[in-house]
């Protein structure tokens, strides 16, 4: 496998920690993580993980997108509209080579973003879009879904989208089930060792399937408490365990299947 392949890839994160810089400098960086694919959720970050991902080469692997769910503070968050998208993708154009994949996209059908069907449908729309703007590019998808789970991997499957990646997903098994056979994977944060579904989750998903994520800041194996990449450890531990498999092997796996997923990943880590 070469030299590729030899570390973790943190296949979904996110950069609104203010001290996130110190993550991605030399000597702060998590030993064993080779790269982070680094998701936007609307387009006032745009710019700042292009900044990003020039300065940490290699490292820092961009993913632009519009998700879901808007609103920078928690008291403001609100459903996605057309006209988010509308600010979102010329910027993403813009980019459009120096892109890994294309996220945070997705369904969420929370009642608190999404109660009225009106809402759903707008969402639909939004993801339908950054579907077509992916194939058109021959880019994967980085996908959220709350709530939506089989709506989420069914408009996938309807839209053609093949390289997909379902991140944190939080379905029945038996739904997953319908992602693996349309090829998608599926990636696993540290809050698995307090997920009761997560757990059955992984216990069902092949490995072959499977990456590794932290979501940082996001998703951390304490509730409440920042997660950072270093603790993807935490995730492959786990896995490892539940597989009856080393921790080597699942590095191993999961880090192809990333290659697999994302075919710039092997290209940008070299750069
Ligand atoms: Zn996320």
């Amino acid at each position: 496998m070469g030299a590729v392949g030899v570390g973790f890839v943190d296949c979904h994160c996110h950069l609104s920690a203010p001290d996130f810089d110190s993550v991605c400098k030399g000597e702060a960086r998590p030993a064993n993580v080779m790269a982070l694919v680094v998701v936007a959720e609307q387009s006032g970050e745009f710019e700042k993980i292009m900044q990003l991902s020039e300065r940490y080469k290699g490292f820092v692997l961009p993913c632009l997108g519009v998700h879901p769910v808007q609103g920078v503070s928690p008291g403001d968050q609100r459903s996605v509209t057309l006209k988010d998208l509308d600010v979102a993708l010329p910027i993403m154009e813009n980019y459009k080579d120096q892109l890994l994949a294309i996220g945070e996209v997705g369904l969420d059908f929370s009642p608190r973003f999404a109660g009225t069907d009106e809402q759903k449908e707008e969402q639909r729309q939004v993801l339908i879009r950054q579907i077509q703007f992916a194939k058109r590019l021959n880019l994967p998808l980085n996908v959220h879904s709350r709530s939506a789970g089989r709506p989420t991997i069914s408009l996938l499957n309807e839209q053609g989208a093949d390289k997909v990646l379902l991140h944190a997903f939080d379905g029945r098994p038996s739904v997953a089930m319908e992602g693996v056979r349309a090829g998608y994977f599926f990636s696993i944060p540290p809050s698995i060792i307090r997920s009761g579904q997560k757990q059955k989750l992984v216990k069902q998903l092949p490995l072959t399937s499977i990456c590794l994520e932290t979501d940082s800041p996001a998703l951390g194996p304490e509730k409440q408490v920042r997660n950072e990449p270093q603790n993807i450890s935490i995730a492959a531990e786990y896995i490892a365990q539940v597989k009856g498999i080393s921790v080597e092997e699942v590095i191993e796996v999961t880090t192809q299947n990333a290659l697999r997923l994302f075919p710039k990943l092997r290209h940008l880590l070299q750069e």
